[in-house]
């Protein structure tokens, strides 16, 4: 199996004085699913973040590889084959489902039948069909969240990052999110997430 992210001795701090990751060592492999577990302010974000080139600031590694790429170079070349979940839903509320969903598709140059097709498809995955014309205000938390994870599934990444998906949300969408990850491990997506949940 192919190492989609290798990580030697990463170490990072915010402006020279907050120590966030100190010599982090990780191998991650096509179709794992990685989960890093631990309490606020361990550093989850931030290697998150690092991984999909949005920290780039006084950082020192050995190693440092995603989907072959370097994140301080190569961000947009990761971005391209990523789909990012971060821990706030930033969804376009005055847009409806659909829309949030089709504007997403624009940015990975998807033509517009295509674009319908795949959308249509991720609505059912994520059972958000009957949802597809209301506004983003009107649906639930867990709702949010899974139109998080379909928008982040439109360019059919081949990693998938996910901070902390499951947080806020009750015990039954809790249950459907990961019964969707799995789904989604079984397809063959490598899942990074985080969680401080200690039985996830
Ligand atoms: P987690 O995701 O595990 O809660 P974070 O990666 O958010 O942890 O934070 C790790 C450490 O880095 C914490 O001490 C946090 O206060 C600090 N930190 C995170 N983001 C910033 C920032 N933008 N500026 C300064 N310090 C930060």
């Amino acid at each position: 199996m192919p190492e989609v992210i290798r990580i030697k001795n990463l170490s990072k701090t915010y402006n020279n004085k907050v120590t966030a990751l100190k010599n982090i060592s990780l191998s991650i492999f096509q179709g794992e699913c990685y989960g890093l577990l631990g309490p606020n302010g361990a550093g989850k974000t931030t290697l998150m973040k690092i991984i999909y080139g949005k920290a780039k600031y006084y950082t020192s590694f050995d190693e440092l590889s995603v989907l072959g790429y370097n994140p301080l170079k190569d961000d947009l070349k990761i971005k391209y084959l990523t789909g990012i979940i971060p821990q706030e839903d930033n969804l376009d509320e005055e847009l409806s489902v659909f829309q949030n969903l089709y504007v997403y598709s624009k940015y990975f140059g998807l033509p517009k039948k295509e674009s319908e097709k795949r959308i249509e498809e991720l609505l059912e995955f994520m059972e958000l069909t009957e949802k597809r014309n209301v506004k983003i205000r009107q649906l639930s938390g867990g709702m949010k969240r899974r139109l998080t994870i379909a928008r982040a599934l439109i360019n059919k990444p081949k990693l998938l990052i996910l901070d902390e998906p499951t947080t806020g949300l009750d015990p039954q969408v809790r249950h459907n999110i990961w019964d969707k990850i799995r789904k989604l491990k079984n397809e063959g997506v490598t899942i990074l997430l985080t969680t401080h949940y200690m039985e996830e």
